[in-house]
């Protein structure tokens, strides 16, 4: 290479990388200022975050109380969890939020709106023009769903019988097991008690096998 075509080269590499190299920086949000306070959790700088995302505080704060299984209020520029939450849990679901509704999937920058379309939710980016649609993935249970509690009513299909002849079926990391039913049944039941992940029920209604 000639040495001219060489120093050119160089220079519109130096001409584009700074621009480049800004266009990738990494987009951070604020650190967030999460205190928990005996049964409440006080998410300190919420509106802080919201400005930079540019996005409305109670659009965020409800994907937050649905994903959290929590309720809560923004109260100035604070959100007020009525539960104790970690922060490390409110981080990971804005980290999902701003994936899903804010960051531009083509350049990365979060500048960019949500346009409701018919139905569908795009997200336009300002920065490059590109366009997505917004695909919400249904929100994980909270991980209250994902416990049982005594009292709770339940349906669950007979799918085992256990030592001393008592139904035995699954729901969620339980094994349930009701008295007097056989396999093969689909019944409702209350749950009586818990132990580690073994629960026992007593049927409310069944409904036989066919
Ligand atoms: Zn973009």
């Amino acid at each position: 290479m000639a040495d001219d075509e060489y120093l050119a080269l160089l220079k519109r590499a130096k001409e584009v990388l700074p621009e480049t190299i800004e266009n990738h920086e990494r987009f951070e949000l604020p650190e967030l200022d999460i205190l928990q306070e005996g049964k409440i959790t006080v998410f300190r700088n919420y509106i802080d975050v919201t400005d930079k995302l540019r996005r409305d505080p109670q659009h965020l704060l409800q994907f937050l109380l649905r994903e959290l299984g929590t309720p809560g209020s923004v109260e100035g520029r604070r959100v007020v969890f009525k539960a104790k939450i970690s922060p490390s849990s409110i981080n990971e679901k804005i980290q999902t939020y701003t994936e899903t509704y804010v960051i531009c999937s083509e350049c990365g920058l979060p500048d960019t709106k949500m346009i409701k379309e018919d139905r569908t939710l795009i997200l336009e980016c300002e920065a490059c023009g590109a366009r997505r649609s917004i695909n919400v993935r249904k929100a994980a249970k909270s991980d209250a769903q994902n416990v049982l509690r005594v009292g709770d009513t339940i349906e669950i299909f007979i799918s085992e019988v256990g030592k001393k002849g008592d139904g035995v079926g699954k729901h969620l990391e339980y094994a349930v097991v009701v008295p007097g039913t056989s396999k093969g049944n689909t019944v409702n039941v209350k749950i009586t008690n818990i132990s580690g992940k073994t629960a026992f029920g007593a049927i409310v209604t069944e409904r036989p096998e066919r």
